[in-house]
Order: structure tokens, then C-alpha cells, then sequence
């Protein structure tokens, strides 16, 4: 079929590629300079306990207000970030501000932060984690690390040793987005996890969908087999939500809770002031 669509077409592809390579370019040079522009902030989603339906933390999501392009998401930039090696400092300046926001908190509430395979897998990264706890003062034990399953394999016995270095500290980890990686089993018993977090993918299916009600509710069952709490993600309507108590599932994040939005949207609960409407506009959180 390619051969029948004629050179033309190959010429057309080949020179979008050629695009791609130049803005992935741009965009790696462009985020070596982004905090240092003031280009990149954070804001924070709400993670509730299901039972009693309390805000048990949350969870801290990095935005890039890029100078000329603005909104740019990160499903398209930490992998740029990844492969660049940018992470690195990204990843440090987020876990510091996060921290340091967070400290700030009622004691009760935690903090999620994303964490790249890339920062698992740096020398110095369990360290520079001590550090910015004890700089910021935030306790260990209100710091969760999430991480994606598959991003570990690249070295599993060094980030074997990493995570449980990590737990050391006192924090706990999640597994982000269970369920969509290949080998989500057998990352369980490999690595020391403390959660499980099952992918939005799933429950965004589970209206309607018996199969994928049968999948969650595995992944709760496991979750309780192996004495693991589990939240469920990307929660956007009243009846997945009414299913996930249903069953049983512990915590849950998603819209219909609360968009990401900047902390001082969630004054009420961080220092008992006023919320403030600050969330984001629909767009771009759903395009994901
Ligand atoms: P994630 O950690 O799995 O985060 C969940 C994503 O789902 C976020 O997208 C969040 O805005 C979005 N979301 C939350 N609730 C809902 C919902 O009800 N419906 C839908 N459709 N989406 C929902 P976001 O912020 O675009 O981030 C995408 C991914 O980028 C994250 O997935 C995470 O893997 C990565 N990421 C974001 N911030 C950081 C960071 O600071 N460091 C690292 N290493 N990765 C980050
Ligand atoms: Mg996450
Ligand atoms: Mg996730
Ligand atoms: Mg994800």
C-alpha cells in the first residue's frame, strides 16, 4: 500500500518528520531555560478518601506557560525532559516547591509527587530527596512518590534498591497508572510499593462496561490480597464514583472531586481560608 501512494506522499511524511525532530529540538532547548523564565508552575488535584469522601492530599501536577507557544502539555514534555536529561533539575525544582508548600499544610494532608525513572535511576537522587525534606521540613511520612510501572525496567535491580532506599526515609510509593504498563504483575512483587493507583483509562470505562467493572474490581481484590490500598483516577461522574464505594476502592482523584488548579484554590483546606476560583478552564485538562 505504501508503494501505491507514490513517492509524494513519502517526500510529505519525511518532511514532517523533519518538523518534528526541529520542535522536539526547539522545545529541549526551550525547557532548559523554562524555570529559570518563570514559564513552569504547579498546580495541585485533590485525593479523597471514598468512604468518608475527606481530602486526604494531593497531588502535585507540573504546567509549562511556554513564552510564545503557552499551554504545553506534559504528557508532551517530560518525555523531552526525559531523554534530555532536564528532569533532572525540573524534577528537583517540583519536589522542593511542592515540599515546601506542603509543609505548610494541617498535618493529616500528604502530598503526591511524579516522579521519572529517569530521577529514580540518577546517582544522588534518595539523597537529594533527604535533603529537600529536611530543608523544607516536611514530614517523610507525608510524602508519596508516584511512579509509572514501566519506566523501571531499564535497570530493575538498581531501582529495586532506590525504592527501597527511598521507603527508608519514611515515604511511601505508588504505582501510577496500573494496568497500562506490561508487566504491571510481576512489578508488584518486584518492587516495594504502597499503592496502587489504577489507571483513569479504566475507570472512565466503567459505565456500562461489565468488563471493565471485572477488571477494576480485580485490581481491588488484588490490591486488598496484598494488603495495598488502591485509588482510582480520572473519576469524572457521580456513578463511577457510587461504583468505586460500591466495591470498596479506598481513594479516588479525578474531576469530579477537583480539577488541578493552583493551591489557592483549595485555601479552605490547606490554611483554612477562603477557596478562591482558580481551577483550570476545561480545555486542556481534557485533551490528555
Ligand atoms: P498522572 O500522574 O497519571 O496524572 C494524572 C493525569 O490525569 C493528569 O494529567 C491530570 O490532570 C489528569 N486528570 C486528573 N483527573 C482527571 C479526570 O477526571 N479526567 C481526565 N481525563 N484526566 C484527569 P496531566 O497533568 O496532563 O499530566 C500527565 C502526566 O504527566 C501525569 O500523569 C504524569 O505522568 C506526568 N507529570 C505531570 N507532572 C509531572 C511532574 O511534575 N513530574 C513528572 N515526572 N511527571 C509529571
Ligand atoms: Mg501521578
Ligand atoms: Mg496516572
Ligand atoms: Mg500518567
Amino acid at each position: 500500500k505504501a508503494k501505491s501512494e507514490g513517492r509524494g506522499t513519502y517526500r510529505f511524511f519525511e518532511a514532517k518528520l523533519g518538523i518534528q525532530v526541529r520542535e522536539r529540538r526547539l522545545l529541549e532547548h526551550d525547557l532548559r531555560h523554562a524555570i529559570a523564565r518563570g514559564e513552569m508552575h504547579l498546580v495541585y488535584q485533590p485525593q479523597t478518601d471514598v468512604r468518608t469522601g475527606a481530602t486526604t492530599g494531593f497531588e502535585v501536577l507540573l504546567r509549562w506557560q511556554h513564552a510564545e507557544r503557552g499551554p504545553i502539555s506534559p504528557a508532551l514534555f517530560i518525555p523531552i525532559a526525559e531523554e534530555s536529561g532536564a528532569i533532572l533539575q525540573i524534577g528537583e525544582w517540583v519536589l522542593r516547591e511542592a515540599c515546601r508548600e506542603a509543609a505548610g499544610w494541617p498535618n493529616p494532608l500528604a502530598l503526591a509527587v511524579n516522579v521519572s525513572a529517569v530521577q529514580v535511576l540518577a546517582p544522588h537522587f534518595v539523597q537529594m530527596v533527604h535533603e529537600v525534606l529536611f530543608q523544607t521540613g516536611l514530614a517523610a511520612a507525608r510524602l508519596e512518590i508516584e511512579i509509572t510501572e514501566t519506566a523501571l525496567i531499564r535497570d530493575p535491580a538498581r531501582a529495586q534498591s532506590t525504592l527501597r532506599q527511598l521507603k527508608a526515609l519514611g515515604l511511601r510509593i505508588a504505582m501510577d497508572d496500573f494496568g497500562t504498563g506490561y508487566s504491571s504483575l510481576s512489578n508488584l512483587r518486584t518492587y516495594p510499593f504502597d499503592k496502587i493507583k489504577i489507571d483513569g483509562s479504566f475507570i472512565r470505562s466503567v459505565d456500562g462496561s461489565e468488563q471493565t467493572k471485572a477488571i477494576v474490581r480485580s485490581v481491588l481484590g488484588l490490591g486488598r490480597g496484598l494488603g495495598l490500598p488502591v485509588l482510582a483516577e480520572g473519576v469524572e461522574t457521580a456513578a463511577e464514583l457510587r461504583f468505586l464505594a460500591e466495591e470498596q476502592c479506598e481513594a479516588a482523584q479525578g474531576y469530579l472531586m477537583g480539577r488541578p488548579a493552583p493551591i489557592e484554590a483549595f485555601a479552605q483546606l490547606t490554611h483554612g481560608g477562603r477557596a478562591r476560583d482558580a481551577a483550570e478552564p476545561r480545555g486542556p485538562e481534557e485533551s490528555r
